[in-house]
């Protein structure tokens, strides 16, 4: 195994199946899953609904004709995201992963308005092209890339910064308005095209900017005719409980929105959906030989059903509730624990040194093997590697989230225990 491979666990964990909300490895141990393959499955695993509608697919011989020919699936999944989105007289563009989808949304906001100039958020991770590195704001993940585009990152979830500790949720969002006009009257060369964001972090470690910062933002920038761009890969299709889409909760239907990981529970699928004006003008995104082909296209359809047709993002409310109150009410046994946080079924746990307050990488690396070897998957993020990150496939169940609930807290007591 190349050394750079960010495998999880100090014996890596091979899946070899699922049913409902559980893996199973290869030595045959059952996980319940609270990381769902980085948000990727999200209505659990073995689905009737999605194999039935794959096997429909391939049953037909049409395994793919390319975007040349029209597929039904493509327009009907397009026109069932154009109308969850909210943007008015929407268009949807398909491709397989949601750094292709952000590549797209980029130039999409580079052609319309004649810049190469964005803004985006500290702390983000869009991807892994040219563009979507650019516009990300971590060193570690951008491994030295040079940046095709001149991207100026806003304030929004460093308020950890010394010049931010202490402040109000109204001053700092004051202070992040102030510094976006400041950079606009005085900073930036031309007109700047977009600001990129995503309304939860998801690699980030599941930080949020407060309520209204968004919203704030688009406002200012929507005086200079400058596009937003919501990146929806990780808080789209009720995944945050509080919205289908993650940046609906905070009053903002954005230009564009970008999509994958979940919409096709495992399948390759991502994705545009963006005003129709931005959409038609490009000639160059006008072709993407895999992107919407159509057994990604019946996996998704079928997915997004099951999605709707169980309220799916009622459900999440429900059971991320279950999780962060339980998590809250621990919270003040556990001095290991620097913060709890999250919207819907993206939920974060912050690792700190007690006596210091400082990220704790390695007990968090710690955490994951207790859990581990007391059956339940969790994922890990945030700048320094110390948040873990719980994100279930939405068709989690109250006993599971009690269940989970129970593995988290024994693993969090028995560490603190060892700890003295
Ligand atoms: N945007 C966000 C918010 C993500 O979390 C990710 C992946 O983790 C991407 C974009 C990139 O998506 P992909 O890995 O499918 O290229």
């Amino acid at each position: 195994m190349p050394g750079w491979m960010p495998l999880y666990y100090d014996a890596p964990i091979e899946i070899v199946g699922g049913k409902g909300n559980r893996v199973v490895d290869a030595g045959g141990r059952g996980y319940l899953d609270f990381f769902a393959g980085i948000l990727t499955n999200m209505i659990g695993y073995d689905v009737p609904e999605v194999r039935e509608a794959v096997e429909r697919q391939l049953a037909t011989g049409v395994v793919h004709t390319s975007t040349m020919y029209l597929l039904r699936g493509q327009v009907e999944l397009a026109e069932k995201i154009a109308r969850l989105s909210g943007i008015e007289n929407a268009k949807v563009f398909f491709t397989n992963s949601g750094t292709e989808a952000n590549e797209t949304a980029l130039l999409l906001a580079a052609h319309a308005r004649r810049s190469g100039e964005v803004f985006a958020l500290r702390q983000s991770y869009h991807g892994r092209s040219f563009g979507a590195i650019a516009v990300t704001a971590n060193r570690a993940w951008k491994n030295n890339a040079l940046s095709p585009l001149t991207v100026r990152f806003l304030h929004g979830t460093d308020r950890h910064l010394p010049q931010f500790r202490g402040m109000s949720d109204a001053a700092y969002l004051d202070a992040c308005v102030a510094d976006l006009r400041h950079q606009l009257a005085t900073v930036v060369a031309g007109d700047v095209a977009a600001l990129i964001a995503e309304p939860v972090q998801g690699v980030g470690g599941f930080t949020m900017p407060p309520a209204g910062l968004l919203r704030a933002y688009r406002e200012v920038l929507a005086e200079e005719g400058v596009l937003f761009i919501s990146d929806e890969v990780q808080t789209g299709w009720g995944r945050t409980g509080a919205a289908f889409f993650g940046i609906h909760a905070d009053g903002v239907t954005p230009d564009m929105m970008t999509f994958a990981k979940g919409l096709g529970n495992g399948f390759a699928v991502g994705g545009v959906v963006a005003r129709g004006d931005l959409m038609d003008g490009p000639r160059a995104i006008g072709l993407s030989t895999f992107g919407g082909n159509p057994i990604a296209m019946a996996a998704a359809n079928a997915t997004l059903d099951y999605v709707l047709d169980h309220d799916l993002q009622a459900r999440a409310a429900v059971t991320g509730e279950i999780l962060l109150a339980g998590l809250r009410e621990a919270r003040p046994r556990l001095p290991m624990v620097g913060d709890v946080r999250g919207r819907g079924l993206m939920l974060a746990i912050e690792l700190v040194h007690p006596a210091t307050g400082a990220p704790a990488p390695e007990t968090a690396a710690r955490f994951m093997e207790e859990t581990r070897r007391l059956g339940l998957l969790v994922g890990k993020g945030g700048l320094a590697g110390n948040v873990v990150r719980m994100a279930p496939p939405l068709t989690l169940t109250e006993d599971e989230a009690r269940e989970g609930l129970g593995i988290i807290l024994t693993a969090l007591e028995t560490m603190g225990e060892e700890a003295g």
